[in-house]
C-alpha cells in the first residue's frame, strides 16, 4: 500500500465509508495517516464497576444482563439496562437512543463510557452512557481495550471505531507505505523516529513517552522543511537578486538632520548605519525595522530615502491607508522643501491629470514617491527605483513584499510597530535581517491607561475637559462609521453628535473611511494645526497619525478591539511631551476582552503586548495565517512547539551552509522532498 494508494483499497472501506470520508478531505491512505487524533483515551487499566468513582466520567466493560426501555414523555425515552462485570452489578442509562435497542442485547459485551452516579437504592452504581462500544469478537476487544486509544474528529456516519479500523488496516500493512525522508545519518544524531514508527505511535502510541517522540518526529519534520524553503529562497535572494549600490553619504542627509529640532536617538543612529551597510552592497537589502509607536521610524525612512535620491534614483515609502500616505507626504514636502528634491503622491483615487502628471514624473527623474499599493501596480514605471520604504509592513502581506521584486531589485526596508515575536521571526520573517529601535524619544512620558465601564463615560469627558481647556486635543474613537441595528454600538456619526453636545465650547471634527479623501485630508489638516480639538474617528487613525498635541484618547467599545488594534490606537497619543490619558470605556464580556483590557491598562510595551495577543489568539489570527506566510503545519504549532523549531532551524541553517544546493547524495532524499512540497512563498512570488 502506499501513501497515494484511495482508500477505497484499504480493506473494509466499503461505498458507505465513502461519503463521511470524502466530506472529511479523507481520499488518500496519507490523508488518514496526517489526520492525527484530536485527543486519546489510556485504557489500559480499566476500572471495574466496584471500583467506580461517583461523580467522575469514567470507561467500564461489562456484561447486559437486563433491558428495559422507559417512555417519560412524547419525545424522552430512556433504555435502562442491567449491567455486570466479576466485581459487581449497576445500571446503565442511555438517553433519547432507542436505535440502540437493536444492539443492546442480553449478554451482549459492551465498553461503555459515561458519568457515574450512586443509584437510588442499593449500594451500586448508575452511568449514564455517552459513548458505546459493542464488543462481540475477541478481536473487538483486543481493539478496544487494554491500549491507549485515539479519537478523531468526525463527521456523522463514521464511527471512532471505523476510524481506528481503516487505521489498523494501513498500519499493519508490512508493505513501505510512507517516504522516509530522513537519513539514518540524521534519524541518529537527532534520536528521531522513522517516520513509520512516529506515524504508528500517533495513531497507537504505547505509551506517553512514545507518543511525544512521535510528535516530535513529526513536528521536527514540518519545521524543517519549512526552514529549508525559508533558507533557499534566502539563497537564491542573495545569489541572485542585483540591486544597484547607494550612496551612504550625502549633503542632503547633512541638511535635513540640521532641520529637524532634536538629534536621534541611539538606537535611530544604530538603525540608520544597518541600512547604510546594506544599502552599499550590490544585494538588495532586506531589513525589517521594528520599533514601537512613536518611536521615530519615519526618520530613518527619510534618511534611506535622501541616500537612494542622492544616488540619482528614486525612492519610495509605500503606507497601507490613504491617511498616512498622505500624512507623509505633508510631512516629506515640508521638511525637504529647502532640499529642492521632488516629492510626488500616487494614491488609488487621484484625479486622472494628476495621476498622469505623477506617473510622468516618477519615469522621467529621480524623486521620492509616497503612495498607497497603488504603488506595487504594474502600471508604475519608476525612474529605476533604487530603494522602497513599506511602512507599517505587517499591514502588507507576504504577497505583495515579493511583488517588489524586479529584475534589478530595490532595496527594501518594512517598518513595522507590531512586534514581531520571535518565533515569527524564526518563520515568516525568518528571510528579514532585523533592525530595532527599542528606545523612545527623550522626554517621552507613557500614556496613562484607564478602564471605565460602559454607563461611568462622563467620567473620562470630564476628566478630558480639563485637558482641552488647556489647549490639549482628544481623539474619541468608535468602531464603526454607521448606526448598526445588529450591533448594539454607538457609530462613529452618532458618537460624533453627541460628542458635539458635550463639547460645546470646542470644535469636532469627524473622520472615519468613507470621506472622500480630499475630505480625509482637510479633516486631518484641521486636526493637525488645531483649528478642530476633537477628532471623532474610527480605526482609520490606527496607524501612523502623527499631531504630538493630542494627547487625549477615549476609546468606546474597547473590548470589540484587538490588542495590537489597541495598542495602535493609543500610539497615537503620547507623541509629546506632555503626560497623556488612554480611557479605555466598554463592558468587556467574554474572558479574553477582559484579559486584553487587562493588558492595556498594565503596559505600554508593544513587545509585551504581541507576546500577549499571540498566546491568546494564536499566530494564525494573530497576523492571518496567509497574510504571515505560514503554512497550514499538521501538527506543529510555532508557539507551543518554540523548541523544535529553534532546532529546525539550526539543523537546516547548517545543512544549506554545508551544501547549499542539498546535491550530496547523502542529503537526496531531503532534496527530492523538498522540491516536491508545495512551496507556498514560491507560489506566491509567482503569482
Ligand atoms: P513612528 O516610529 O511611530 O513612525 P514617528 O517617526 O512618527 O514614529 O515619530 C514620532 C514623533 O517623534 C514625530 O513627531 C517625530 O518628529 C518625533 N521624533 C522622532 N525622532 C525623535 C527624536 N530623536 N527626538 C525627539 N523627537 C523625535
Ligand atoms: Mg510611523
Amino acid at each position: 500500500m502506499q501513501s497515494h494508494t484511495p482508500l477505497q483499497y484499504v480493506k473494509g472501506v466499503g461505498p458507505k465509508l465513502k461519503k463521511p470520508l470524502d466530506r472529511l478531505g479523507l481520499y488518500t491512505v496519507y490523508d488518514c495517516l496526517y489526520l492525527f487524533p484530536r485527543q486519546y483515551e489510556d485504557r489500559r487499566h480499566l476500572p471495574r464497576l466496584i471500583n467506580l468513582q461517583v461523580g467522575k466520567i469514567q470507561t467500564v466493560v461489562v456484561l447486559i444482563e437486563k433491558i428495559e426501555e422507559k417512555k417519560i414523555k412524547k419525545g424522552l425515552s430512556i433504555l435502562e439496562c442491567h449491567i455486570a462485570d466479576q466485581s459487581g452489578r449497576g445500571i446503565a442509562t442511555w438517553f433519547n437512543q432507542p436505535f440502540l435497542k437493536k444492539v443492546l442485547k442480553p449478554y451482549t459485551q459492551l465498553l461503555i463510557k459515561g458519568k457515574v452516579d450512586r443509584t437510588l437504592f442499593k449500594d451500586g452504581v448508575q452511568i449514564k452512557v455517552s459513548e458505546t462500544e459493542v464488543l462481540r469478537t475477541a478481536a473487538d476487544i483486543k481493539e478496544a481495550i487494554g491500549k491507549i486509544i485515539p479519537k478523531y474528529s468526525l463527521t456523522n456516519g463514521l464511527y471512532q471505531h471505523q476510524m481506528r479500523a481503516i487505521l489498523k488496516e494501513i498500519l499493519d500493512t508490512k508493505i513501505f507505505f510512507v517516504e522516509e525522508n530522513f537519513s539514518d545519518e540524521l534519524r541518529d544524531k537527532l534520536n528521531l523516529f522513522t517516520i513509520r514508527q512516529a506515524l504508528t505511535q500517533l495513531h497507537r502510541p504505547e505509551d506517553e513517552g512514545s507518543y511525544q517522540k512521535a510528535k516530535y518526529r513529526i513536528v521536527f519534520e514540518e519545521f524543517l522543511y519549512y526552514q529549508l524553503q525559508l533558507g533557499r529562497k534566502r539563497l537564491l535572494h542573495d545569489m541572485e537578486a542585483i540591486a544597484e549600490p547607494l550612496l551612504t553619504m550625502s549633503e542632503y542627509v547633512d541638511v535635513y538632520l540640521n532641520t529637524v529640532p532634536y538629534s536621534l536617538t541611539k538606537a535611530q543612529n544604530r538603525a540608520i548605519e544597518d541600512v547604510k551597510k546594506d544599502i552599499q552592497k550590490k544585494i538588495p537589502m532586506n531589513r525589517l525595522l521594528q520599533g514601537d509607536v512613536g518611536s521615530g521610524k519615519t526618520d530613518v525612512a527619510i534618511i534611506a530615502l535622501l541616500l537612494a535620491v542622492s544616488s540619482q534614483k528614486t525612492g519610495a515609502i509605500m503606507a497601507p491607508t490613504e491617511i498616512l500616505a498622505m500624512q507623509h507626504y505633508i510631512k516629506l514636502s515640508r521638511l525637504l522643501s529647502s532640499l529642492n528634491i521632488d516629492v510626488v503622491l500616487l494614491k488609488g483615487k487621484m484625479k486622472v491629470k494628476e495621476k498622469r502628471e505623477a506617473l510622468t514624473h516618477i519615469q522621467s527623474k529621480p524623486c521620492i514617491v509616497v503612495g498607497t499599493h497603488a504603488l506595487i501596480q504594474d502600471t508604475v514605471l519608476f525612474h529605476e527605483l533604487g530603494l522602497v520604504v513599506i511602512d507599517e509592513q505587517h499591514k502588507f502581506g507576504v504577497m505583495q513584499r515579493l511583488k517588489l521584486k524586479k529584475e534589478i531589485s530595490p532595496h527594501c526596508l518594512f517598518m513595522t510597530a507590531t512586534p514581531i515575536p520571535r518565533t515569527f521571526m524564526l518563520t515568516a520573517f525568518g528571510d528579514l535581517d532585523k533592525s530595532i529601535i527599542d528606545e523612545l524619544p527623550p522626554g517621552r512620558l507613557p500614556a496613562k491607561t484607564f478602564f471605565i465601564k460602559g454607563d461611568n463615560a462622563e467620567k473620562a469627558y470630564e476628566k478630558c475637559r480639563e485637558s482641552l481647556q488647556l489647549g490639549r486635543q482628544l481623539y474619541v474613537v468608535f468602531p464603526l462609521v454607521e448606526e448598526s441595528e445588529k450591533l448594539d454600538l454607538i457609530s462613529a456619526e452618532e458618537g460624533f453628535e453627541s460628542i458635539k453636545d458635550i463639547y460645546p465650547d470646542f470644535k469636532v471634527g469627524i473622520i472615519h473611511g468613507r470621506l472622500k479623501s480630499d475630505e480625509k485630508t482637510a479633516v486631518m489638516a484641521a486636526f493637525k494645526k488645531g483649528e478642530t480639538d476633537i477628532l471623532v474617528a474610527t480605526t482609520v487613525i490606527e496607524v501612523g497619525l502623527d499631531v504630538p498635541n493630542a494627547t487625549m484618547m477615549i476609546i468606546h467599545h474597547a473590548e470589540r478591539f484587538g490588542l495590537s488594534q489597541l495598542h495602535q490606537l493609543r500610539g497615537r497619543i503620547g507623541r509629546g511631551t506632555q503626560q497623556s490619558e488612554c480611557f479605555l470605556i466598554g463592558v468587556p464580556k467574554t474572558d479574553n476582552g477582559i484579559k486584553r483590557i487587562k493588558a492595556m491598562v498594565e503596559t505600554t510595551d508593544g513587545f509585551k503586548l504581541a507576546e500577549y495577543d499571540l498566546q491568546i489568539r494564536g499566530p494564525g489570527d494573530m497576523l492571518g495565517t496567509r497574510q504571515a506566510g505560514l503554512p497550514d503545519f499538521h501538527l506543529g504549532d510555532i508557539v507551543r512547539d518554540e523548541k523544535i523549531l529553534i532546532i529546525a532551524r539550526h539543523v537546516a541553517t547548517a545543512l544549506l551552509k554545508e551544501d547549499p544546493l542539498l546535491s550530496d547524495s547523502k542529503h537526496a532524499k531531503i532534496r527530492t522532498h523538498l522540491d516536491g512540497i508545495k512551496n507556498r512563498l514560491m507560489e506566491d512570488a509567482l503569482n
